[in-house]
């Protein structure tokens, strides 16, 4: 019998796969064209759904990549972009909307996100995205980088308890969130999309996957440090994992962490290596 996958559920009730697909970076080399095509479709074969973008990742190269990989796949894909914080209100808003629309090939988004807080009042931001879902070009908003502070005054506003989600940046090296944006989101039933759930590359993600206890639950199950990482990252059900790989291989591990289980005694010992915020910690971001 087929595992059954982890979803997260939106406020709306609407379902989605725990992991899905980054794409940042990608799309802005034309000799990974082929690798990172491949790689999507890999995902989405493997039941990886969810695809976040960003009008801001290589001005638009990673929306037309999204493009091709799709094609013909509209509906099996639950597709997120995000608008730049100074296009977020009235026209340029629409415009914006519109643009990465284009990109992408398709007339509607799943989700739009604000890519982060800027200038424009957060009311105006409110108001342009509840007028594109009214006009079917986006299904929900959310926002990402918010803080609790940002979240309460968001949720404050009229429209403002619309929000999908809020995409921010947690894994396993930087639990900050857990303290008090966790519990804030979990109340008022608004999942997280965790950025950056392999933190990143570099020297920081490196210590994560060669750290031993990760290496030992690794073993354990029969799996690479990272799907341990992630597996991790969506333990709880409310939290989407979006890991970027241009990679198939990568992709096909990063699906199959959705089907691992974590026993307490393993998520304590993660714990033990990667102690919980005890006080408030500013949100960590890229
Ligand atoms: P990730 O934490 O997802 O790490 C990506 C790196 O991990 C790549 O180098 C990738 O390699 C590698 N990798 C992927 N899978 C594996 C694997 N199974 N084993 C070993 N290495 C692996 O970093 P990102 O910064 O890309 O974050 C993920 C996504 O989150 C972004 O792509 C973007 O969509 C979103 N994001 C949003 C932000 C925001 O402000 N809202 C900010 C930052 C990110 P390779 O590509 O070679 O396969």
């Amino acid at each position: 019998a087929a595992l059954k996958q982890k979803t997260v559920t939106f406020p709306d009730q609407t379902h989605v796969r725990a992991l899905g697909q980054g794409t940042w970076r990608m799309g802005e080399e034309s000799e990974k064209h082929e690798a990172e095509i491949e790689a999507l479709r890999v995902g989405l074969d493997s039941g990886m759904e969810l695809i976040d973008t960003a009008e801001m990742y290589g001005e638009g190269a990673s929306e037309e990549l999204i493009r091709d990989a799709i094609a013909g796949r509209r509906e099996e894909v639950f597709l997120v972009s995000k608008v730049y914080p100074h296009h977020a209100g009235g026209e340029a808003l629409k415009q914006a909307c519109s643009n990465t629309l284009e990109r992408l090939g398709t007339d509607y988004l799943d989700l739009y996100l604000l890519h982060w807080r800027g200038d424009i009042p957060l009311k105006e931001t409110v108001e342009g995205l509840e007028a594109l879902k009214q006009e079917g070009k986006i299904r929900r908003w959310g926002v990402s980088n918010f803080d609790v502070s940002d979240m309460k005054e968001l949720l404050a506003l009229p429209g403002g308890d619309q929000c999908a989600v809020n995409q921010v940046l947690y894994h396993l090296g930087s639990r900050g969130i857990e303290y008090e944006l966790l519990p804030l989101l979990r109340e008022h039933g608004i999942p997280v999309m965790a950025y950056c759930p392999l933190a990143e590359g570099g020297s920081l993600r490196d210590q994560l996957l060669n750290h031993p206890t990760v290496e030992e639950l690794a073993e354990t199950h029969g799996v690479e440090p990272a799907q341990i990482l992630l597996a991790w990252a969506i333990r709880e059900g409310d939290v989407i994992a979006i890991p970027k790989a241009g990679q198939a291989h990568h992709v096909e591990a990063n699906g199959r962490a959705a089907l691992l289980n974590l026993t307490e005694e393993e998520l304590a010992a993660l714990d033990q290596a990667f102690p919980a915020p005890t006080k408030k910690e500013p949100l960590d971001i890229v």
